[in-house]
């Protein structure tokens, strides 16, 4: 038993000085409890070996057993750590992160494609809103919740009755008030901690380039076409996504346009604008009032994918929702040779 013992104390004494890695202390453990056992096993109950390490078979092997059980168990536990997802830890009092909002984003922060680095790239994020109507609404209530550190909304209109049916960021009281100050009422009020820039104009191709360079990531949802192409040219000139959504009564879409990583812009998939009266918008179609709150908010997801870095995004992939019966596709898009924006 004394042997055993002292060859025990210099595996693990004399390893922790030489240097010996614990793994393989284990290891040379282990080896020790073979040959101890083997001995048991194959020499003559009179060996002077056997005689020297004392004891049985049966006692030596239930000692091994207990020892090997409880390095098992260590390394069970040590794998278990490992593989747990790290929670960052945005917040420190010099961090960039107040008590309250560090307890507002905790929902983001545990998730593991967010994190603490994820809230704090969405806090730098400056992303730009082109409409606040019925795609604006979701998104821009979604992006300031999500705190989203700078939102850009330009739109030259003003609340209106027929609105409100479905243009939930906006009021009744707000009736005939620019829907970008509505707009900012209530992003302010939602989050007091994010920047809201409001531009009461209609987007012109003479400010685009100038206002689209100041951000990060366009999401376009107006249903004019003349802006959406303007919008389209000018991200793609300047290399800045934009993840663009539209609806016509019961159906919608959402696609990221990006020419600059290889994927479509908007003008590949749709060339020409169609001809007036072909594609009649929602004042003249009508549109069911919901429907604008899902694909804003799949376009506010895809926005803070985009800023996170999480999952897959929709660059080269259209999301296809027909509500009418609730049936949900995605298809492939391309790049058309020749595109007047991209090519
Ligand atoms: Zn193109």
């Amino acid at each position: 038993m004394i042997w055993v013992l002292i060859w025990a104390a210099v595996i693990w004494v004399g390893g922790a000085f030489g240097g010996l890695s614990v793994t393989r202390r284990w290891q040379l453990t282990a080896l020790l409890g073979a040959v101890v056992l083997l001995s048991h096993l194959v020499l003559p109950e009179d060996a002077q070996i056997r005689q020297a390490l004392g004891g049985s078979f049966a006692s030596w092997a239930v000692l091994f057993a207990v020892i090997a059980l409880g390095a098992l168990y260590g390394r069970g536990l040590a794998w278990l750590k490992a593989r747990a997802p790290k929670v960052p830890v945005a917040e420190t009092d010099d961090g960039p992160f107040s008590e309250t909002e560090l307890n507002r984003y905790a929902r983001h922060i545990v998730l593991r494609e967010i994190g603490g680095p994820g809230q704090v790239a969405l806090k730098h994020a400056r992303v730009l809103v082109v409409g606040a109507g019925g795609l604006g609404s979701p998104v821009l209530l979604y992006l300031a919740a999500a705190g989203v550190g700078t939102i850009g909304v330009i739109d030259d209109d003003v609340v209106d009755n027929s609105n409100l049916q479905r243009q939930v960021i906006h009021r009744d009281a707000d009736i005939g008030t620019p829907k970008v100050f509505s707009a900012e009422a209530a992003m302010r009020s939602q989050n007091p901690a994010i920047t809201v820039r409001p531009y009461n104009r209609r987007l012109t191709a003479d400010i685009a380039e100038e206002l689209i360079g100041d951000y990060d990531l366009v999401l376009e949802g107006t249903d004019n076409l003349e802006t959406r192409y303007l919008v389209n040219r000018v991200a793609a000139k300047l290399g800045v996504p934009m993840i663009g959504g539209a609806l016509s009564q019961w159906e919608g879409q959402v696609s990221t346009f990006d020419p600059a990583s290889g994927a479509p812009c908007y003008q590949c998939i749709f060339p020409e604008a169609p001809a007036p009266g072909l594609a009649p918008n929602c004042s003249e179609a009508g549109v069911v009032g919901p429907l604008p709150g899902i694909i804003g908010s799949i376009m506010a997801t895809e926005a803070i994918k985009e800023i996170t870095g999480a999952g897959k995004g929709l660059r080269g992939r259209m999301l296809i929702y027909d509500a009418m019966y609730a049936e949900t596709r995605v298809i492939r898009t391309f790049r058309r040779d020749g595109c007047p924006c991209c090519a």
